[in-house]
């Protein structure tokens, strides 16, 4: 079990670390599985080896670090982590990301890259302290969508936004409509694997701008900036990072709203602050101390994008990936897409229902076992399904891969 040096898979990780394992029968051990007391993970089923993906992290966030990004981390460790954020070292790795985001989005002119700390949730509260004017509209189609709009909705100086929902497994089109001042959109809704086209409601330029959280989305999925005006994320997902980070690829538009909103006198703390997070991301900068690594790994994913024809790139992998995923559960007599319109199903997360004479549980667990892990369904949706990370690090191979081991746990079980 304990083939794949990535997956030690020797203790349950619901238990204490090994550093704090405590047996009589053996006082070095360093797992419970050396430990005679202790309860291991064994599975009744054992994965061929030839079956197996090269990697085993299917997880939709945090998601896969490729091991280059890491060995890169390692090597300029030493000159890198642990030195002053408000020196060049650091700021230098900041200006990489911020351009290389850029240019992997093709932001158009006026347009650029902001950065802070607390993630994609705590940039639903920044924008509910600094982008929304009055009224916002929410598109809501599962539990990541249905956030922000009950952020904007607890707030004192909002009037109540507009929510349009929309049945999980779909997404809701806005509705036009002038008392609007921002419309906030998902594009690809993590908890059910439905993406959806980023397209400005007609009519509103000039009047609304468009917030989007891309926070599985960005890096992975193909769209055009010049229809959005907020594509905020954090490097957890597609950016093969690690959490903690909020990130947006901000229009003029937008950065006209945080200046207005930021002079009218609203009370804003001063860590949700966009005025101040667009001061310090203008000089490579966070208000406070962000986490260098996931600053690091970030950068190593993007330029590895970048060098290899950009966003096109990327997304040609979650394409690929979506095509093995998808076309496996079509013509397999037990799994089916749980996004019925194909159109609608995300190429970075899919979602894939199981019958009733198959545990997705069951199946998680032994896949888990033997090292292929976090292909949970979302706890919230409460469906008998697995679900699959097919970010850019992501080999279209390994997915494939998952597929044949998924088929071969199901007969064996
Ligand atoms: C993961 C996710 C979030 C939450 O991101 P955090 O960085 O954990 O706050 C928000 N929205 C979407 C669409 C996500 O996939």
């Amino acid at each position: 079990m304990d083939r794949l040096k990535w997956a030690p898979a020797r203790y349950r990780f619901s238990d204490p670390p090994p550093h704090r394992i405590r047996c009589d029968s053996q006082r070095n051990a360093t797992t419970l599985s050396e430990c005679d007391d202790g309860e291991v993970s064994t599975s009744p089923i054992t994965i061929p080896t030839d079956l197996l993906p090269a990697d085993g992290r299917f997880g939709c966030g945090p998601s896969k670090v490729r091991p280059e990004a890491v060995a890169a981390l390692a090597e300029a460790g030493s000159e890198y982590l642990g030195t002053s954020h408000r020196q060049d070292t650091v700021k230098y790795m900041v200006s990489r990301l911020r351009n290389g985001l850029a240019e992997m989005f093709a932001l158009p002119d006026g347009y650029e890259i902001m950065l802070g700390n607390g993630g994609s949730t705590v940039f639903w509260d920044i924008a509910t302290f600094g982008l929304i004017d009055r009224r916002s509209q929410h598109l809501t189609f599962g539990e990541f969508s249905s956030k922000f709009a009950q952020a904007a909705a607890a707030a004192p100086f909002l009037d109540d936004p507009v929510v349009i929902k929309s049945d999980v497994g779909t997404h809701p089109q806005p509705i036009v409509d002038d008392a609007i001042d921002t419309y906030a959109f998902t594009h690809n809704e993590t908890s059910t694997g439905v993406s959806m086209p980023l397209v400005r409601p007609a009519g509103s330029e000039g009047k609304a701008i468009v917030l989007v959280d891309a926070t599985s989305a960005a890096g992975g999925l193909r769209f055009d900036a010049s229809q959005t005006d907020v594509y905020y994320f954090a490097p957890q997902k597609c950016l093969a990072s690690d959490g903690g980070l909020w990130l947006a690829a901000v229009s003029p538009a937008a950065i006209e709203r945080i200046e207005k909103i930021g002079a009218s006198g609203r009370w804003i703390p001063e860590s949700l602050s966009l005025t101040t997070a667009l001061d310090n991301s203008r000089k490579d900068q966070t208000y406070n101390t962000p986490a260098l690594a996931t600053v690091f790994l970030a950068v190593q994913q993007v330029e590895w994008v970048n060098d290899n024809g950009g966003l096109h790139f990327a997304a040609s992998r979650c394409d690929r990936s979506a095509e093995i995923m998808y076309s496996w559960a079509e013509a397999s007599s037990y799994a089916s897409p749980f996004v019925a319109n194909p159109d609608e199903r995300s190429h970075v997360v899919a979602t894939i229902d199981f019958d009733d004479s198959v545990s997705a549980d069951e199946v998680n667990k032994v896949l888990r076992a033997n090292g292929i892990v976090d292909t949970d369904s979302y706890r919230k949706l409460g469906r008998n399904q697995i679900r699959v990370a097919m970010f850019p690090a992501i080999d279209p191979e390994d997915v494939e891969a998952l597929t044949k081991c998924v088929d071969y746990v199901v007969e064996n079980l």
